[in-house]
């Protein structure tokens, strides 16, 4: 059973609205737009830069990434990709952890991203220190920590996994008779529990994106579009896990749209993915799962506020001006470096 004695949800008035933020980004007319397009062409020619957005980011910036060599996907191959670059300079769109575990990877190459504000409610809601003392408790414990952490809590890990391959090395570890300390999320540590019926304790984190998916609106979604397939994100509620065809990660997701036989999906992650599937299945129809409902915040409404933040002027900003630089204490990135690169070693394997 999964102890769910730590409750570690962040306060909703911690947490930004997407619609708030978005309201406060510049407006740009086409021809502006083309001009700082064009410019962030160049800088990152001129810098020996590479731009790595997630797929949660907005599509301009995800074109931009596809039209310069650059690279969109999920945390793990954004990851590996970075690695692999021979850019100086790595431009990583997207949220802090996934910034700094650029910089834990490549420490010789300069990590920039357009906005350090931009975190993650399970990043924020795992202190380390907090967390430090969670893993003191169960010292019998292997520590499996989400890539959505900061680079201290990735340091106190023996692994580090993105929802891809989460299923594969818990099972790996039950091989081993280990029993697993999950964290920080705990609808994914939870669907981990049950597919692979691991002896896991979990931290108790949420996705302020994925928590507010509503399972009784979606049922009746899908009563409205009974041929649609359900596509589901791992970090979603239970019951919303439930009703899905498939969950996995976003990778796996956008894999799905293009495979699966259905003209439509109803989809449980970040909206922003819809110009990945659409790509990928062009005459194909998404329909975004609801966040309305019995006890709805919508402070995401199916879009990361966090996400939300990198935009068109300060990526620009970020290559004119060399700012937003990530650092990670060496001591730290040692010990981050370890479990991290296990992930990636393991995925080689
Ligand atoms: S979508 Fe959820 S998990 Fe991803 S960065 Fe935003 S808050 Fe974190």
């Amino acid at each position: 059973m999964l102890d769910t004695s730590f409750e570690t949800t962040v306060p909703l008035q911690d947490i930004p609205e997407t619609a708030v933020v978005q309201a406060g980004l510049p407006v740009y007319s086409a021809k502006q737009r083309k001009e700082k397009i064009d410019r962030i062409k160049f800088l990152l020619q001129k810098e020996n830069a590479v731009l790595i957005a997630h797929y949660y980011t907005h599509e301009t910036l995800q074109r931009i990434a596809e039209e310069t060599g650059g690279y969109v996907s999920d945390s793990l191959e954004m990851a590996r990709f970075g690695s692999r670059h021979n850019a100086t300079t790595l431009i990583v769109a997207g949220v802090r952890f996934m910034g700094e575990t650029a910089k834990i990877l490549n420490p010789e190459k300069r990590v920039l991203m357009p906005t350090l504000q931009a975190t993650c409610s399970l990043d924020i809601g795992c202190p380390a220190k907090e967390f430090s003392a969670f893993c003191d408790l169960h010292p019998e414990h292997e520590v499996v920590v989400y890539a959505n952490t900061s680079a201290e809590v990735k340091a106190r890990a023996d692994w580090v996994v993105t929802s891809s391959i989460a299923l594969k090395v818990v099972s790996h570890l039950m091989d081993q008779d280990k029993k697993i300390l999950w964290a920080p999320d705990r609808h994914l540590g939870r669907y981990i529990e049950k597919v692979t019926g691991a002896d896991m304790i979990s931290w108790q984190g949420a996705c302020v994106v994925h928590e507010e998916f509503k399972a009784r609106a979606l049922g009746d979604l899908i009563a409205k579009h009974p041929d649609a397939g359900i596509l589901v994100h791992p970090e979603s509620p239970e019951a919303v896990i439930e009703a899905a065809d498939v969950v996995g990660s976003t990778t796996a997701l956008i894999r799905a749209a293009q495979e699966l036989p259905h003209r439509s999906f109803i989809v449980a992650t970040d909206n922003r993915i819809f110009y990945k599937m659409k790509k990928a299945a062009p005459d194909k129809v998404f329909i975004e799962a609801p966040t309305a409902g019995e006890g709805a915040t919508c402070k995401s409404c199916a879009h990361c506020p966090w996400m939300a933040m990198n935009g068109l002027h300060n990526l620009e900003a970020v290559l004119e001006s060399g700012e937003n630089e990530i650092h990670v204490a060496e001591e730290i990135r040692n010990k981050a470096y370890r479990s991290t690169h296990r992930m990636l070693d393991f995925v080689a394997n």
